[in-house]
């Protein structure tokens, strides 16, 4: 009976362990099924409405990606970074939102920015119409994209690829379509991956 016993509890563990290196290698095999497909909801960071009078429609072509330009900050929450975002945004500058669609923080926690209908900014030109623009936190001229930025970038960007039919050619780094230092080098070297269609 104690033998019985021991042998369904031994079934039952390799069936278990069975199925942890399965799961394991599917998530090496197809990165987009891991943890980062959670997107924070502009609720959950208490965002204030748009101001859409501000704001145009638009069709999306393309993937720009951005970095913030400042050292990853532990010390502040993401809700506290997306509201200054913000705040500058519609206060200093003359935009109806937040002029990224999605931000992905420190952590890879990926949050809803602006609507995705709508041009990432209408008055200044700095982003630019007909793109989604992905921004990271971080000076990636000075530091690493970390393992968890890299695993939602390359979820986030799989997801819109898809809802959109655009080809890996349609990723492009800020750099590659206007005169400045952003997303920084070290993120720029995976986003040429991913325009390739590589997995970073
Ligand atoms: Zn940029």
């Amino acid at each position: 009976m104690k033998v019985r016993q021991f042998y369904s509890i031994r079934v039952d563990l390799n069936s278990l362990l069975a199925l942890i290196v399965l799961s394991g290698l599917l998530l090496c095999v197809f990165p987009q099924f891991a943890a980062s497909q959670f997107i924070l909801s502009r609720e959950s960071w208490n965002a204030k409405p748009p101001i859409t009078q501000r704001m145009k429609r638009h069709r999306i072509k393309e993937i720009v990606i951005h970095h913030i330009g400042f050292p990853k900050d532990g010390n502040k929450s993401i809700g506290q970074k997306l509201r200054k975002l913000q705040t500058h945004a519609q206060r200093n500058k003359p935009w109806g939102d937040i002029p990224y669609h999605f931000y992905i923080d420190m952590h890879g926690v990926i949050a809803e920015g602006r609507d995705l209908k709508y041009a990432g900014d209408t008055n200044t030109g700095y982003n630019p119409a007909n793109r989604i623009h992905i921004v990271l936190e971080g000076d990636f001229n000075r530091e690493e994209p970390g393992a968890k930025q890299r695993l939602a970038l390359q979820s986030l960007v799989g997801k819109m690829r898809s809802k959109y039919s655009l080809p890996a050619s349609k990723v492009f780094g800020h750099g590659d379509r206007a005169p400045t230092a952003c997303p920084g080098e070290h993120l720029h070297r995976l986003v040429e991956v991913l325009s390739r269609g590589g997995t970073i």
